[in-house]
């Protein structure tokens, strides 16, 4: 069964549950499929291409019926932040050069410039309609159509696609729904932005097992005085999340058991779980079931996952991460871990050259290169050991360094960047470093802050904010080694002040 038409039996079966509780706000199943009815219309009305449809929103009850319409008529859909910077938009909408453009927020000149041929959705009664619609899934996705492309970090300074099919989809969905806690109406925390794979750990299992998404917006993950406030006085049972956004949450003193005592489970992924943060939640949480889940975006969500325990952290200098689901071989090669099977995406959109360096076969089974060093025990446990290129996580982002880098020396008066994450005892990345190599000249400090200011204003139109290095260092020559290469580790020493 397709996994839209294993959503609708909900709708069919139950349709008052609450599908997506926003702060102010809950729907039902019943005007989900209302809304996804009303804008697969507007959209069959368009008499697309079946290329790809982007759609431009945030995470609210109207983008992801705009996703779900779009599988419905046989479109995989690509969800752009709207936070996502002019430029970058501009560049993904390019490489992607989608059928149509749904929007789903109010646009500013510029964007709706780019989006002359927009379709854009807004909520109304009509689209809220109390009727369960009869809905024809002969068009929908399924098998290795693609379900999603989701536009991650790029090492030239422009974002790659990942291309993910509904199968890998469903493999994805119905190890989460076997593999984790069985809860009756289970209300799971859906924090991840949409445009993040993160994001699917949520929407997936909860859709197809009647749970109620529990959707923070921006403001909510941005503002922790909001952010607890709506914790303290919702009912989550599944979390998922960051470890980053983990951290943030054991600020707030009451973010415990006593607290929160229907909080049960917790389904952590996207970086590494430190064991600081670990033993924290592990002592804030005493009998949750909480899990380190690890995988790449190119691998639909995660690939293995281990329960958390008191003995697994004595036993471990760095938290493991885990078995790998069935249907998924896990190889060590020179030292690289190597994701074969079933959840392994299609690859880069369009992009035969990235998608040949990243993606291989093994005994004729998908398989990728996901640049993590690793090991493996007899007993299958996969363990980190850190990155062999120079992607980074900085607060749970995934943020290739290069891709900084290029656009930096895109500015003018630049000549070269290199960017360095600086880590800290757990190997957690605490700050980004840009090294620039530049003749400019400063008279005083004064002078060199109103620079970066001017620096950072134009970096913002490339990169998401999240990429912004912390700290910008002005050289007239960066050092270099006995290759003639740029000298990180020299690059390093000097932000550190011991050149
Ligand atoms: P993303 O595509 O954003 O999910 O990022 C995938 C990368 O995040 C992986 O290749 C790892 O480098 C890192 N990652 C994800 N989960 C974990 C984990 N549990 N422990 C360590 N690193 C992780």
């Amino acid at each position: 069964m397709k996994l839209l038409e294993q959503i609708f039996e909900i709708a069919k079966k139950e349709p008052d549950l609450i599908v997506l509780a926003e702060r102010e706000q809950k729907f039902t199943y019943r005007q989900l499929f209302a809304a996804v009815s009303h804008i697969s219309e507007q959209i069959n009305e368009r008499n697309l291409n079946q290329r790809p449809i982007l759609i431009f929103g945030k995470n609210d009850f109207i983008t992801l019926a705009a996703m779900l319409a779009t599988n419905l008529r046989g479109h995989a859909y690509i969800p752009v932040d709207a936070h996502t910077p002019f430029e970058r938009t501009e560049m993904i909408k390019s490489a992607a050069k989608p059928a149509a453009v749904l929007t789903t927020v109010a646009l500013s000149a510029d964007f709706e410039a780019l989006f002359t041929d927009r379709i854009s959705l807004e909520l109304t009664d009509q689209i809220l309609t109390d009727k369960l619609p009869a809905l024809d899934f002969s068009k929908a996705v399924s098998g290795n159509d693609s379900n999603y492309i989701i536009y991650t970090s790029g090492t030239t300074g422009v974002p790659k696609g990942v291309e993910v099919s509904h199968d890998n989809l469903v493999t994805f969905t119905n190890w989460m729904n076997n593999d984790f806690m069985k809860i009756e109406n289970n209300q799971i925390l859906s924090q991840a932005l949409y445009s993040f794979d993160l994001s699917i750990f949520s929407l997936y299992p909860s859709l197809t097992t009647g749970g109620t998404l529990i959707s923070l917006s921006r403001d909510e993950t941005t503002n922790f005085k909001l952010l607890f406030e709506r914790l303290n006085k919702t009912v989550i049972n599944t979390w998922i999340s960051t470890p980053s956004f983990v951290d943030i949450c054991l600020l707030d003193p009451s973010f415990t058991e006593k607290e929160h005592p229907q909080l049960v489970q917790f389904i952590l992924c996207g970086e590494e779980l430190t064991k600081k943060t670990a033993e924290k939640l592990l002592t804030a949480f005493p009998s949750a079931y909480i899990y380190n889940t690890y995988g790449p975006t190119e691998a639909t969500g995660a690939i293995s996952s281990v329960k958390i325990t008191k003995e697994l952290l004595t036993e471990n200098d760095r938290v493991p991460i885990g078995f790998a689901k069935p249907g998924v071989d896990l190889k060590i090669m020179d030292k690289e871990i190597i994701i074969v099977g079933d959840s392994v995406a299609k690859g880069y959109f369009e992009n035969p050259e990235k998608t040949e360096q990243a993606f291989f076969t093994v005994d004729g089974k998908p398989a990728y290169h996901t640049g993590d060093a690793g090991s493996i025990s007899a007993d299958g446990m996969l363990r980190y050991q850190g990155r062999i290129d120079f992607q980074v996580k900085f607060n749970g982002f995934r943020i290739e360094l290069q891709d900084i880098e290029a656009n930096i020396q895109n500015l003018k008066e630049i000549e070269k960047a290199v960017v360095l994450p600086k880590t800290n005892d757990q190997h957690k990345v605490t700050a980004l470093i840009a090294y620039l190599e530049t003749e400019k000249t400063f008279e005083d400090r004064a002078a060199e802050r109103a620079f970066t200011k001017e620096l950072k204003a134009e970096l913002s139109k490339t990169i998401m904010d999240y990429m912004m290095p912390t700290k910008f260092v002005y050289l007239k020559k960066f050092p270099l080694n006995q290759n003639g290469k740029v000298d990180r580790k020299a690059l390093a020493q000097k932000e550190r002040g011991d050149n």
